[in-house]
C-alpha cells in the first residue's frame, strides 16, 4: 500500500496527517467498506491504467509546518519593501487591525463559499450589500454590483456592457482616453481584439470627434490630473456613446461623483480601502451603472428579498444574467470574484465612517498640496494644476532624482517622459513629504513644513465645480460603529450568520472545499508580501520571484505541462487566457479562421462564457447515458467542423464525477482535426500525482489554486487561475506592458491588471505543496477519491448515484440524483439542500452539472467521522422523504419544504405543523451539541428579482 502508514509517522510528515482527514484505523474501515484491501487497489480500480503516472512527482519531500515557515520567511526577506509613491491604482493603506485579525485572518470569513445558499450566508451578504451602498454613494450611480476581479478587467467589462446597451449599434469603435492607467489600456485592448472592436486613443477632450459605441475615461487621470468630465461626457452621449469612468475611490470622497458628471458606468479598485497592495492583488473592483442597464451588469448583484416569514433577507439577484444559466450568452465569465476583499473594503468604510474617510482624503490631499507648493517654491514644474493625491513632476534630471529616491528606499513612478510621478496615500506623513521634497530639490535646500502648510491651505488644487457637494455614506451602518468594541461585535455578528469550514464540512462538488491550513495563511499577512507594489523595480521583488519560480516548477511537474503563466486571477480568467493562447497559436500558423470550440454539455458555465469572450463559436457535444462524452457525436462534429475547429474544452475527471476511459482518444481526435485541447483544471484534485493533463495529451489548462491548492474561497474569492501550457503555446500566453516578468513575451497583452495576478496569495499554495511534498500531494488525491467513494457507496443504498465509472467507482466527487424522488413525492433537491442546513450542513452543489441533482465532493481533508455525520443526515432526510411518500406527511406540510427552520419557528406561538418543533430544529443528536442557526427562513427568489433592491435597508430593518 503506497499510502502512508499513518500510525508510524516521521516528524516531517506531520502535516500530511493534519491535512488528510481519515486516520489510519478510519482508512482501514473505509477500505473494508469498499471491499478493497488497499488504497492502491481502489485507485487502480478507479483511474484508467493508460493514463496512470507511475513515477513519483519530482517535487520536494514534505516539510513540517515549522520548517516550511522558516523557509518561506527567508524567501520573504529577499523582498525589499520600499516606500511606494508609484500609484497607478495601487496605494499603501492601513488595514485597520480589527479587520486584519477578525476578517482577513479569520477562517469564519475566509473559508466560506460563494453565498449560493443565502439562508446560511446573511453575514457576508450584508457586508457585500454595504460594499454596494458604498459604491453607489461614491460613484453617484444607481446600481452597483458586489465585486469584480480588478480595475483593468472591470474596465474591459464596462466596454462589453457599453456594446450591449449602446444605441450606436453600427459603431465598432471604443475610445480609450490617453490618461487611463497603462495596465488598464492593455487589458481593454486585448479584450477588444477578441470581441472584434477597434480601439481609438486620444485625449479625453477629443472624444466627441469619434463615432464610437462607448468610451473609457479616468478620473483623476493616471498622471494625477483632475478635469471636468461633464462636458466631454455630455458631448459623447449626444452621439449615443456610453461613457465609462475609471475612478479612484479615495478621490471620490472629495470629488464630485462621476455619476453627477453624467457617466453611464463608474468602476475602479477598492484596494486602498484597507486591502494591502500585495504585489498586485487580490483586491476587489467596484462597478456601478444606471438602473436601466441592470440586466447587462457583469458579476454578482446582492439584492434584498423576503423570506418565508416575510422578513427581509439578502440573496444574489438576477442570476439569470450569469454564465451558469446563460452560458455563452452570459454578460461575462465572472465566477470567483474577490468577495473577501470587497468585505474588507466595506468594513473599512464602516470602521472609518464618512467623517473618517473625509479626514483621510483631506489629509492626503493637503500633504499633496504641501509637496506641490514645496516643489514650486524650488522652481520645479508640475504638469497639472489640478490634482488630488498624485503629482506629475517635470524634471530635466529625472534619472538622477529617481536614483536619489531609490537610495533612500522610495519608489517613484518613472514611466512618464521627462517627468516623475508621486502618489501620496493615507500612510504618508509630513515627515515623508519633507523627505520627498529633499529628494526632488536636493538635500541642501531648506524645507519649512510649517510655512508650506500655511501656504498650502490657500492653494486650490480641486476646481470648485468638482468639489463634492453631496453627502456620502449617510446610511446608519456607516455611522453607528465608532468604537473598536462596536466594530468588533458588528464583524462577529455578521460572521455568526454564516456557515464556513470552521463549522462543518462544505461538500460543494467541483469547488474542492479542503483544509486551508493556518500555517499556509500566516505568510500572507507579512509585510514583505503584503506591502509590495506590483510595479516596483524587479530587483526589489526577488523574494516573490523565487517563490513564483518554485511554485511554477512544482506546478509544471504536477500538470505535465512545460510552463505556467501566473497572471489570471480566477479560474474563468485562466480559461480566457488559455483560449487566447490557442487562438494566437492558430493565427501564428495562418489558421485565423479556426473559431469553433467544442464543449460537452456537462461543462461548467464559465467554459462557454469564456469561449464567447475569446471570439469562439460554441458547439455543444452530447453525453451518453453513463455521463461520458458521446464519442460518436464528438467524432461527427470534429470531422464536420474540422476546417474551422479551434479547440475542445473538457473537464477531467468530468463534472459527472468519473474518469472517462476515452480521454486520450478525445485528445487525439481533436488534434487529428487540427484543434487544441483545453482541459479545465478545476478537478485537478483527482489528478495530482496520479495522472496529469499534460501526460494525458492536453495542451493547456487553468488550475484553480483556490480549489486544489488550498487557497481559501473567501466567501466567493479571492482565487488564482494560472494556466499551464505545452511549449508550443508558451509564446502566446499573457505578458504585461508595465513590468516584464522576463519569461513571457512582453509584447503579449495582459489579461489581468497585475503581472502575477493575485500574487500575495501564492504563498498559500507554496506552503501547501512544501508541506505536503511529493508523497502528501499524491495522498491528497488518493484520499479525495477514497472519501468520495466511501460516501457514494454508503449513500447508494438510499439515493441513486447518477454516474459511476468502470468497477462502479466515482472520482473525487459524485452526483446524487434527486429526480426520481421528486417525481415520486414532489420533494425537490432544493428542499433537501435547505433541510441539510437544519442538520448543520452546507448543501452540496445544486443542479450542476445536471438539473435536479446534488453533487458532493468531500475532499481529502474530511475525517470519516464528519463524512459519516453528513451521510447520516442524508439518510435521515431520506427517511423524512419516505414519510411524505407514505402519506404520513403531506407534500404541503413536512420539515423538508419548510426548511431551513429558524429560531422564530421555535418560539412561534402558532406552531401548526404536523411535525414537532424539536424535529424541525434538532433533527439529530449531533445538532444539539453544535447547532447552526440559519438567520432567515427560505428566501423568495422571484420576489427579489421582481422587486430589485440592491442598497442598504434602513437600519430598523436589521433590528
Ligand atoms: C470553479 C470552476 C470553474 C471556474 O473557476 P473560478 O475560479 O470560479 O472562475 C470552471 N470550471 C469548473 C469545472 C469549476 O468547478
Amino acid at each position: 500500500m503506497s499510502s502512508l502508514p499513518l500510525s508510524d509517522l516521521e516528524q516531517n510528515q506531520d502535516f500530511i496527517r493534519r491535512h488528510i482527514g481519515p486516520t489510519a484505523p478510519e482508512t482501514a474501515q473505509m477500505l473494508e467498506h469498499l471491499n478493497v484491501s488497499s488504497l492502491d487497489e481502489l485507485i487502480n480500480q478507479t483511474v484508467p491504467e493508460d493514463i496512470r503516472l507511475h513515477a513519483p512527482l519530482a517535487i520536494d519531500e514534505s516539510l513540517s509546518e515549522q520548517a516550511a515557515l522558516a523557509k518561506i520567511r527567508k524567501i520573504a526577506q529577499l523582498n525589499k519593501v520600499n516606500r511606494s509613491y508609484i500609484g497607478m491604482g495601487y496605494h499603501n493603506t492601513h488595514v485597520p487591525n480589527v479587520i486584519l485579525r477578525n476578517v482577513f485572518e479569520n477562517p469564519g470569513w475566509y473559508t466560506a463559499y460563494t453565498p449560493y445558499q443565502p439562508e446560511i450566508a446573511q453575514g457576508r451578504l450584508e457586508a457585500l450589500l454595504n460594499f454596494q451602498q458604498m459604491t453607489l454613494d461614491l460613484t453617484g450611480l444607481e446600481l452597483a454590483s458586489a465585486s469584480l476581479l480588478d480595475e483593468a478587467t472591470a474596465a474591459a467589462e464596462a466596454m462589453a456592457l457599453a456594446k450591449r446597451v449602446s444605441k450606436n449599434r453600427k459603431s465598432n469603435l471604443y475610445f480609450v482616453a490617453n490618461d487611463v492607467h497603462p495596465q488598464t489600456v492593455d487589458v481593454v485592448h486585448e479584450r477588444a481584439d477578441f470581441f472584434g472592436f477597434e480601439i481609438v486613443r486620444g485625449d479625453a477632450a477629443e472624444l466627441e470627434q469619434h463615432n464610437c459605441f462607448g468610451a473609457l475615461l479616468q478620473y483623476p487621470g493616471t498622471s494625477g490630473e483632475i478635469t471636468d468630465l461633464a462636458p466631454i461626457i455630455a458631448a459623447a452621449q449626444a452621439k449615443k456613446s456610453i461613457v465609462a469612468v475609471s475612478a479612484d475611490i479615495l478621490a471620490l470622497v472629495l470629488l464630485k461623483s462621476p455619476g453627477a458628471l453624467g457617466a453611464d458606468v463608474v468602476l475602479g479598485s477598492a484596494q486602498r480601502f484597507g486591502v494591502p497592495m500585495g504585489y498586485g492583488g487580490p483586491h476587489a473592483a467596484f462597478f456601478a451603472t444606471r438602473d436601466a442597464y441592470k440586466r447587462s451588469l457583469p458579476g454578482r448583484i446582492i439584492g434584498v428579498s423576503k423570506d418565508r416569514r416575510g422578513n427581509n433577507a439578502l440573496r444574489m439577484a438576477l442570476q439569470t444574467r450569469e454564465q451558469h444559466i446563460r452560458r455563452e450568452k452570459a454578460n461575462s465569465n465572472i465566477c470567483t470574484a474577490q468577495v473577501l476583499l470587497a468585505n474588507m473594503a466595506s468594513f473599512y468604510a464602516v470602521f472609518h465612517g464618512p467623517t473618517g474617510l473625509k479626514t483621510i482624503a483631506n489629509r492626503v490631499h493637503r500633504l499633496t498640496k504641501i509637496l506641490a507648493l514645496g516643489l514650486k517654491q524650488h522652481a520645479i514644474k508640475l504638469r497639472h494644476e489640478h490634482y488630488f493625491d498624485t503629482l506629475c513632476v517635470e524634471l530635466n534630471n529625472s534619472d538622477e532624482v529617481n536614483q536619489r529616491a531609490l537610495a533612500l528606499g522610495m519608489n517613484l513612478r518613472t514611466d512618464f517622459d521627462g517627468a516623475l510621478g508621486v502618489s501620496l496615500d493615507e500612510t504618508t506623513t509630513i515627515g515623508d513629504v519633507c523627505e520627498l521634497l529633499a529628494v526632488f530639490v536636493g538635500p541642501d535646500n531648506e524645507i519649512d513644513a510649517q510655512e508650506l502648510d500655511l501656504l498650502a491651505t490657500e492653494q486650490v488644487a480641486i476646481p470648485s465645480q468638482l468639489e463634492r457637494d453631496t453627502p456620502i455614506l449617510e446610511h446608519e451602518v456607516f455611522n453607528r460603529y465608532s468604537s473598536e468594541t462596536d466594530v468588533l461585535r458588528y464583524i462577529k455578528r455578521l460572521e455568526s450568520k454564516d456557515l464556513a469550514l470552521n463549522h462543518s464540512m462544505i461538500s460543494l462538488g467541483s469547488c474542492t472545499m479542503k483544509l486551508n491550513a493556518t500555517a499556509e495563511m500566516i505568510p500572507v499577512s507579512w509585510p514583505e508580501f503584503g506591502s509590495m507594489h506590483p510595479f516596483c523595480p524587479s530587483d526589489q521583488a526577488q523574494g516573490y520571484k523565487q517563490l513564483i519560480d518554485q511554485l511554477e516548477d512544482w506546478l509544471v511537474e504536477v500538470t505535465g505541462y512545460d510552463s505556467i503563466c501566473m497572471q489570471p486571477n480566477s479560474g474563468a480568467q485562466g480559461e480566457y487566457a488559455g483560449l487566447l493562447a490557442i487562438q494566437k497559436y492558430h493565427a501564428s500558423r495562418g489558421d485565423h479562421h479556426r473559431n469553433i470550440c467544442l464543449i460537452p454539455s456537462s461543462a461548467h458555465g464559465t467554459n462557454p462564457a469564456s469561449a464567447q469572450m475569446a471570439g469562439l463559436k460554441v458547439v455543444v457535444t452530447a453525453c451518453d447515458e453513463h455521463g461520458n462524452v458521446d464519442m460518436v457525436d464528438l467524432r461527427n462534429k470534429a470531422e464536420e467542423l474540422a476546417d474551422s475547429l479551434s479547440c475542445i474544452m473538457i473537464t477531467y475527471p468530468s463534472t459527472h464525477g468519473v474518469y472517462e476511459e476515452t480521454i486520450r482518444e478525445i485528445c487525439d481526435l481533436v488534434h487529428e482535426h487540427g484543434g487544441q485541447v483545453y482541459m479545465d483544471g478545476a478537478n485537478m484534485n483527482a489528478q495530482v500525482g496520479l495522472t496529469s493533463p499534460g501526460f494525458i495529451g492536453s495542451d493547456v489548462s487553468h488550475l484553480n489554486l483556490h480549489k486544489t491548492f488550498a487557497i481559501p474561497h473567501g466567501g466567493g474569492g479571492p482565487g488564482m487561475g494560472p494556466i499551464g501550457v505545452k511549449s508550443h503555446l508558451a509564446p502566446f500566453v499573457a505578458g504585461h506592458s508595465v513590468i516584464s516578468n522576463g519569461k513571457q513575451s512582453a509584447s503579449n497583452p495582459a489579461v489581468s491588471a497585475a503581472p502575477y495576478g493575485s500574487a500575495s496569495i501564492l504563498p498559500i499554495s507554496w506552503m501547501y505543496l512544501a508541506m505536503l511534498g511529493r508523497e502528501g500531494a499524491k495522498n491528497a488525491s488518493e484520499y479525495a477519491i477514497l472519501n468520495a467513494n466511501y460516501l457514494a457507496k454508503r449513500l447508494s443504498g438510499h439515493f441513486p448515484i447518477l454516474y459511476t465509472g468502470k468497477n462502479g467507482r466515482v472520482a473525487h466527487e459524485c452526483i446524487i440524483d434527486m429526480r426520481p424522488l421528486k417525481e415520486a413525492t414532489g420533494i425537490t433537491e432544493m428542499d433537501v439542500a435547505k433541510r441539510l442546513n437544519d442538520y448543520g450542513f452546507h448543501a452540496p452543489t445544486m443542479s450542476f452539472p445536471v438539473a435536479g441533482t446534488l453533487m458532493v465532493e468531500p475532499t481529502e481533508s474530511e475525517s470519516k467521522r464528519e463524512i459519516d455525520r453528513f451521510i447520516d443526515a442524508m439518510i435521515s432526510i431520506r427517511q423524512e422523504i419516505a414519510k411524505v411518500e407514505s402519506g404520513e406527511w403531506t407534500l404541503e406540510d413536512n420539515p423538508l419544504v419548510f426548511a431551513p427552520h429558524v429560531l422564530d419557528d421555535l418560539t412561534d406561538a402558532n406552531w401548526e405543523h404536523s411535525y414537532s418543533r424539536e424535529l424541525a430544529v434538532f433533527p439529530s443528536d449531533a445538532v444539539r451539541s453544535n447547532k447552526f442557526w440559519p438567520t432567515v427562513s427560505r428566501i423568495d427568489d422571484v420576489f427579489g428579482d421582481r422587486n430589485l433592491f440592491c442598497a442598504c435597508l434602513p437600519m430598523e430593518a436589521y433590528e
